[in-house]
């Protein structure tokens, strides 16, 4: 995730100064073997000929991935793995220097500079840039406040806050697929990260390898990593201009030839950096620090998809009805307001029905709960089979079921209670005796809520118990039901 970050240090050098890559990462090139040189064709060793050294964009202020340095030198995580690039292809960069990301962006834009050096690819950079494959792929991961349970599934959260920098690749994506997500602008991640500290927001997103470098080095000690999205991850490329088809080719090669074990040592090198320091130089055990720390990251991982697994098992038990495996009136909740929701702004027909079984405390007094319990689950399985499978049915409480007939108006629903009704009749059920159902049928109409559709579904089904049990009975939102068009008798 590309993030504008605002360096006074960075923004007063406003003056663009060119930096050759393989000069200030001498340490990076010593480490690259002879045999990873790639092959170019003549063309491509044409194209050098001429165009050598070629100009770069990057974000000055984005530590460890990349930063210019007080004295002018691009380093961090992309500049290893881009001299790596630089010194198997002979691609000879010239860093563009610029006073941050946006200026980065405009230059490339301009045409100033033929490569951006490390940044996820999005519809609107597609305009002007060609993608390489990722230099670097990290994933992004969810940063709350100590006190906030994991997060397994970001979509099942209502309204939370999430604090993003505007005009990011992750701003834009997260906006466009978690409407249930409250965004909040802010300027830079570090913005971010404190208005999370602060109250001011649930959750930031950022990269975990930023993330595990910023929290710890930067003392935000109320903060942790709370989960993570899949298909969320940086997937950090070298962005060519449109122009520059033969570059791009030979780039490609370049981010081919990284091994996972040039990108571990790049990373490596970058996260621990702190520790060095503070060991004073001891760099045995600043190697095992940074071991200690990737080992920790890893085990989160892994810890964090076991979470969301138990979890999503814990959820699936809360919203399950143990006897009859049908969704369970928690279960239902989740999903029904915002079915309401969206069938009322669509102006799209929705219908609910209540089925209750008629005499049911008998069956159980008569012929004992177990066969009450092997009823209830016969009818479960009969509503299941009955309904299309677009519907939704929930077993309400008891020996109630609600069933939720999407983009259908009332006469459908209607004649589908008829249909459960119907077959309830026709089977025989453990019970050895005829089970009958009383239904209630209703519609939405504007200004309903999930409650108001259930009361009136529940009026009207009271309706059928009264007329004699066995039937249908429909209630529209305007008043009761009445008259016997609204009633089907039982057959
Ligand atoms: P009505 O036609 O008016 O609906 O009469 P009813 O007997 O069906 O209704 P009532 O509310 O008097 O009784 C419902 C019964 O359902 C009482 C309760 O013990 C039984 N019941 C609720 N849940 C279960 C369950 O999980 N298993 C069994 N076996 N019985 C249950
Ligand atoms: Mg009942
Ligand atoms: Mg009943």
């Amino acid at each position: 995730m590309k993030q504008p970050k605002i360096g006074e240090r960075l923004r007063t050098r406003a003056v663009a100064v060119a930096l050759c890559v393989g000069c200030v990462c001498g340490g990076a090139l010593a480490s690259s073997t002879p045999g990873q040189v790639v092959e170019l064709t003549d063309s491509e060793r044409a194209y050098l000929s001429v165009h050598n050294p070629v100009s770069l964009c990057v974000d000055p202020d984005w530590w460890p991935f990349e930063v210019i340095d007080d004295a002018g030198r691009y380093k961090g995580i992309a500049a290893e793995l881009l001299a790596l690039v630089s010194e198997r292809t002979g691609v000879r960069f010239v860093v563009h220097a610029t006073p941050n990301w946006e200026a980065a962006v405009a230059a490339s834009k301009s045409g100033q500079c033929l490569v951006m050096s490390f940044l996820n690819r999005t519809p609107d950079r597609d305009q002007w840039l060609r993608f390489t494959q990722p230099v670097l792929i990290d994933p992004n991961v969810l940063i709350t406040r100590e006190e906030h349970p994991f997060i397994a599934d970001l979509a099942a959260l209502k309204g939370a806050t999430i604090a993003l920098p505007k005009a990011t690749a992750m701003h834009e994506r997260i906006t466009r697929e978690f409407p249930n997500l409250r965004v909040l602008d802010t300027h830079s991640e570090p913005e971010s990260l404190g208005w999370v500290s602060e109250h001011r927001a649930d959750m930031t997103l950022r990269s975990l390898i930023v993330a595990a470098h910023t929290i710890k080095t930067g003392g935000w000690f109320n903060l942790k990593i709370s989960g993570l999205i899949p298909g969320y991850e940086n997937r950090l490329a070298m962005g060519v201009l449109h122009s520059e088809t033969t570059l791009l080719a030979i780039l490609e090669k370049g981010v081919a030839s990284l091994t996972d074990d040039d990108r571990r040592q790049a990373v490596d090198k970058h996260v621990s950096m702190k520790v060095v320091t503070e060991v004073k130089r001891d760099y045995t055990l600043a190697i095992g620090l940074g071991l200690l720390l990737l080992s920790v990251l890893a085990t989160s991982l892994w810890w964090m998809r076991k979470l969301r697994a138990i979890n999503r098992q814990l959820k699936d038990m809360a919203q399950t009805d143990p006897l009859t495996g049908l969704l369970n009136r928690n279960g239902l909740h989740e999903s029904f307001a915002s079915d309401v929701a969206r069938a009322l702004r669509h102006g799209r027909p929705m219908a609910v029905i209540l089925l209750d079984i008629d005499h049911f405390k008998r069956i159980n007094d008569e012929l004992g709960h177990l066969v009450g319990d092997k009823v209830l689950v016969e009818l479960g399985a009969l509503v299941k089979r009955t309904i299309r499978g677009v519907d939704t049915v929930c077993r309400w409480g008891g020996e109630e079921f609600v069933v939720i007939c999407h983009e259908t108006p009332l006469l459908q629903a209607q004649a589908l209670a008829e249909r459960l009704l119907q077959a309830a009749r026709a089977q025989t059920f453990a019970a050895s005796r005829p089970v009958t159902l009383s239904a209630g049928v209703t519609d939405l109409v504007l200004g309903d809520t999930p409650d108001t559709l259930v009361q009136r579904a529940d009026e009207a089904m009271y309706q059928a118990k009264h007329a004699g049990r066995d039937r249908v009975c429909v209630q529209a939102a305007s008043g009761p039901a009445s008259g016997p068009s609204s009633v089907s008798q039982a057959s």
